[in-house]
């Protein structure tokens, strides 16, 4: 990719030309007449090098303050380069942006969406087990009552099958309905905890759809970062 930044005559603004496309920065009349129409080209390359060649040797241009004419350089938020006599100053990075879109990757994102449709499919069978414990309260309750009714045992003892069923059937009604209690509170916090996760990695927004919708979009709705896997 190949980018040309010179001066637009029309406006003098810093224009910059990309395979056809132009954009203009800066504020009208802010690059003066030592800047070229065609003063400064960066080359970013597939293998991710960057080098800037002045286009004529003799404009004045300046990457982090130190005059250049052709150079290979590392590209951060922090280079600024300046352009023509008076010094035309930007961040060059700021630019850059514009034209190439970053891309992040979002392979993590996928245990984040499975770990949660585990849990919560780990909860619909948890809760299937509580009402089947709560369904046994009632059928131990009747068998104490039945057997309470009939002669097993002697004495004092005789009430004794019928306490040991009722405790049964009072055993599986609290813990069908204690745990049970728990469950919207479970599941808020799964729901949360899938919210925090399933973020763009750039931005921090949350995300929505499938792992595979995310892929096929290819960017992030928010701030457009492009998403690999
Ligand atoms: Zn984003």
């Amino acid at each position: 990719m190949e980018f040309i930044f010179g001066r637009d005559p029309a406006t003098c603004r810093l224009k910059i030309t990309v395979e056809g496309k132009t954009l203009l920065w800066g504020d009208p009349n802010s690059v003066d007449n030592s800047v070229s129409r065609q003063h400064l080209k960066l080359e970013v390359n597939d293998d991710g090098t960057k080098v800037l060649t002045n286009i004529n040797p003799a404009n004045a241009t300046k990457l982090n303050g130190n005059a250049i004419i052709k150079k290979k350089f590392e590209l951060d938020d922090n280079t600024v380069v300046e352009l023509g006599m008076n010094g035309y100053k930007f961040k060059l990075n700021e630019i850059v942006k514009k034209f190439i879109k970053e891309t992040v990757s979002i392979g993590h994102l996928k245990q984040v969406i499975d770990g949660y449709r585990k849990a919560k499919l780990d909860m619909q069978i948890g809760e299937r087990k509580q009402n089947a414990m709560r369904g046994l309260m009632p059928v131990f309750m009747a068998l104490a009552g039945v057997v309470g009714f009939t002669d097993i045992l002697e004495g004092p003892i005789k009430i004794l099958p019928s306490v040991l069923l009722l405790l049964l059937s009072g055993y599986f009604g609290y813990v069908g309905f204690v745990s049970a209690s728990r469950n919207p509170l479970k599941g808020a916090e799964l729901d949360q905890n899938f919210r925090n996760k399933y973020v763009c990695p750039k931005c921090g927004h949350s995300l929505n759809g499938e792992y595979s919708d995310l892929l096929n979009a290819g960017q992030c709705p928010w701030c457009h970062t492009r998403f690999k896997e």
